[in-house]
């Protein structure tokens, strides 16, 4: 297992290159979640803001700390994505780009606080809390996943494998949930039994975080 402590510019660029290319595979699988409960372009919507992203950070990225990458990212996610998973990611990098501020090595525990100022964020804009069935009920376990094993003493790469699959189990539990928020809400009861696309795509996030530091 890998000893890796710092988050560094590469890092960065290596998740949001290796989270594109996840969602360009499984983009046809999260749009198809999407057709079930929502307006089916949850794929198209991922996979239009990654390609916006990676090429973002190859264009403006030379130099930028792994904070400002995370801005750029989010702010690109913002302008590019029409859905509302575009603005709600955008302000999850955003977030834990600007905790991030300037540093060129932030440490583990800097990269979970970071990530939870990005939830917060999230949630901020978007008003739910776990159990709505949304992304936030990835994000939130996820990020905690990470912060628990990091306290316990973690390196980086289990830590981040372990709030990978914090996500995934999390995404997998929205199935039998009613959503609460978001276009699956005015479904009712029959948005049981789906799982919710923005937690299935938390689940790449946080497996591509994985793959990166790993
Ligand atoms: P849209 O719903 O505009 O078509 P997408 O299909 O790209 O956008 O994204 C849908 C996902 O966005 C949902 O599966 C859910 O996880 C997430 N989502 C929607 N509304 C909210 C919200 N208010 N808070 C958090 N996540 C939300
Ligand atoms: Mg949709």
């Amino acid at each position: 297992m890998s000893t890796v402590t710092v988050v560094e510019s590469k890092t960065i660029v290596d998740w949001l290159q290796g989270l594109a290319a996840d969602v360009r595979g499984q983009a046809d699988h999260l749009t198809q979640l999407d057709a079930a409960i929502g307006d089916g372009d949850h794929g198209i919507n991922m996979n239009r803001g990654c390609e916006a992203v990676v090429a973002a950070l190859d264009e403006q990225g030379a130099d930028l700390p792994p904070g400002k990458l995370l801005v750029l990212a989010g702010r690109t996610l913002v302008s590019k994505v029409g859905g509302a998973s575009g603005p709600l990611y955008g302000s999850l990098l955003r977030g834990a780009g600007r905790a991030l501020g300037d540093d060129a090595q932030p440490e583990g525990p800097a990269l979970a606080e970071a990530l939870a100022a990005g939830v917060k964020a999230v949630q901020e804009l978007g008003a739910a809390v776990p159990g709505d069935k949304t992304m936030v009920d990835a994000l939130v376990p996820a990020v905690g996943a990470l912060r628990s094993a990091l306290e316990r003493g973690d390196a980086l790469g289990a830590a981040t494998a372990a709030a990978a699959d914090a996500a995934a189990e999390a995404a997998r539990a929205t199935v039998p949930l009613q959503a609460r928020k978001g276009r699956a809400s005015y479904l009712g009861e029959r948005s049981v039994g789906h799982e919710d696309p923005g937690a299935a795509s938390t689940a790449l996030v946080f497996a591509a975080l994985a793959r990166a530091v790993g």
